[in-house]
């Protein structure tokens, strides 16, 4: 079917105003915010904005039967480049109109949402009822989606405790290609609640987790709360040497105790507070803690400093080297690359032990390209933040995007730094796409051709976002 009879079709299922082939509008949705993207960007045929459950299943009826690829779109703020290779003849699904609270359960202590929500404003609306989020959402959490984060598996504020976004979820409502609804966990049972992941039969809603939108369009999340927080505290402590700071980093994370670790180490205090490298320090660890009363708080802050302590770290202003990561949490990279450049990060995962030898292995592989960051007036800031019994390494890249040549640098010196973090230091990818790909899942075979099998049978017409996940884009 021509775009000008989808379009039609679309605009028959959700109104004109919320579907476009228009060339500008395409072109705002040309790319999310990787560098993939960037380079090439890639609009697609049309833009459709669906309200509800209801427009979202006619829409992949309509694409099912003109099988047409269709891309999901939640923030568009991915960060691996999952964009997949037909994107140009593509229905774009823009969830963001899907953002309403569909239920808080108290007897369940779960909160059901629409997938195009953000992580800002589901964080007020349950804290505004009484409940917290146990995962907050990812630093990008004022514009990033629950159901893209679903979909890349992000982690980030709150991970240090109750582990990865994934970890909170506890079911999935999902719009398989053909239109059909797959409920996952307890929901299953038509007769019971939506309120437990871990029951009937196999984990369905795991294969949906870190699946770029492949294999379907997650349209409703239920994930766990817990509750609210009367009261927070924070802790800053700088290290002059690495080991001391290591020892430190993993007996935090060991005793669960903080909702948020961060490992800043020598380039990134160059960049955010250079006033601490003059004062001979190479590395600041910071911690926030938060709870239900003020006892467990201090609690927990004072096991938290004992630990500083003993491993030799030196107090530092909490409130402002702090505070300010946690409670300003989702406006400070968008403020750092609003200063500096635009920013591109090469997250992995490492365990909680091993991420010195990874920290210290990316500080000299930047060392070996010294001269061409400063070339190109390149900054960057390597940072680990903490996740339960892992911590993830990366460096901030923050460039000039409106020069060509340094756009290429970055991304010769982002490949590299792929390469040798997941190749060498015993790590791993936890967003997907094709900055990762070539090192994992196209040299694992057999995982490979299990996905293969399973996006088959899933989505035989390979609609969905096609060669997103490396596979054949011939499935069909
Ligand atoms: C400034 C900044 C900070 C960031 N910080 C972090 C961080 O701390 N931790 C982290 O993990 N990531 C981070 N990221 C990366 C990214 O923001 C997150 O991973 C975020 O969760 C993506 O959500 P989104 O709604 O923007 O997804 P999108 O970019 O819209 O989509 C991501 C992928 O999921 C698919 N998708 C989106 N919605 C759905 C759906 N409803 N159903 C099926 N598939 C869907 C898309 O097709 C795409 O493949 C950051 C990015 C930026 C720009």
């Amino acid at each position: 079917m021509k775009p000008t009879e989808l379009t039609s079709k679309l605009q028959g299922i959700v109104g004109q105003k919320f579907v476009s082939d228009d060339f500008a509008v395409r072109w705002s949705y040309s790319m999310d915010s990787n560098i993939f993207d960037s380079i090439n960007p890639t609009p697609p045929a049309i833009v459709v904005r669906p309200a509800n459950i209801e427009e979202l299943q006619k829409i992949l009826f309509l694409a099912s039967k003109t099988t047409t690829p269709v891309y999901v779109r939640g923030g568009g703020t991915d960060a691996g480049g999952s964009r997949g290779e037909r994107i140009l003849e593509s229905i774009l699904i823009d969830t963001t109109r899907m953002n309403k609270i569909i239920e808080v359960d108290e007897a369940s202590q779960t909160v059901t949402v629409e997938a195009g929500i953000t992580w800002g404003k589901l964080n007020k609306e349950v804290e505004e009822r009484g409940w917290r989020l146990g995962f907050k959402g990812p630093y990008s959490g004022y514009s990033s989606t629950v159901g893209g984060s679903i979909s890349v598996q992000s982690n980030g504020y709150g991970s240090a405790r109750y582990g990865v976004c994934a970890e909170d979820l506890m079911n999935l409502k999902v719009l398989l290609p053909d239109g059909q609804i797959l409920q996952t966990g307890s929901a299953v049972n038509p007769a019971a609640r939506r309120f437990y992941r871990y029951c009937i039969g196999p984990d369905l809603a795991g294969i949906f987790v870190g699946s770029g939108g492949c294999f379907g369009v997650i349209a409703e999340v239920t994930l766990r709360m817990y509750p609210k927080s009367v009261k927070a505290a924070f802790g800053a402590y700088g290290f002059k040497d690495y080991e001391s700071c290591q020892a430190c980093y993993y007996r935090w994370l060991k005793t669960r105790e903080a909702d948020h670790i961060a490992w800043f180490a020598e380039d990134g205090l160059e960049v955010n507070a250079p006033e601490l490298s003059e004062d001979g320090y190479i590395s600041l660890l910071t911690f926030a803690v938060e709870d239900q009363t003020p006892e467990l708080v201090d609690a927990r802050r004072r096991l938290l400093e004992d630990i500083a302590k003993e491993e030799g770290g030196e107090a530092l202003d909490s409130e402002k080297y702090a505070k300010g990561d946690w409670v300003y949490r989702f406006e400070l990279l968008p403020r750092w690359a609003a200063k500096i450049g635009q920013w591109q990060w090469n997250c992995h995962m490492i365990p909680a032990g091993d991420a010195l030898d990874d920290l210290k292995d990316i500080l000299s592989l930047l060392k070996a390209f010294k001269s061409e960051i400063a070339k190109y007036g390149v900054k960057h800031s390597t940072v680990s933040i903490a996740h339960k019994n892992a911590g993830h390494v990366s460096t901030s890249l923050y460039y000039d995007q409106s020069n060509p040549e340094v756009v290429s640098f970055v991304k010769e010196l982002s490949d590299k730094y792929a390469e040798r973090a997941i190749t060498k230091n015993g790590g791993c990818n936890y967003w997907i796409g094709k900055m990762w790909y070539p090192y994992t899942i196209m040299r694992n075979p057999v995982y490979r051709e299990t996905l293969t099998r399973i996006k088959k049978a899933i989505d035989p017409s390979n609609i969905m976002n096609p060669g997103g996940l490396a596979l054949p884009t011939d499935l069909g």
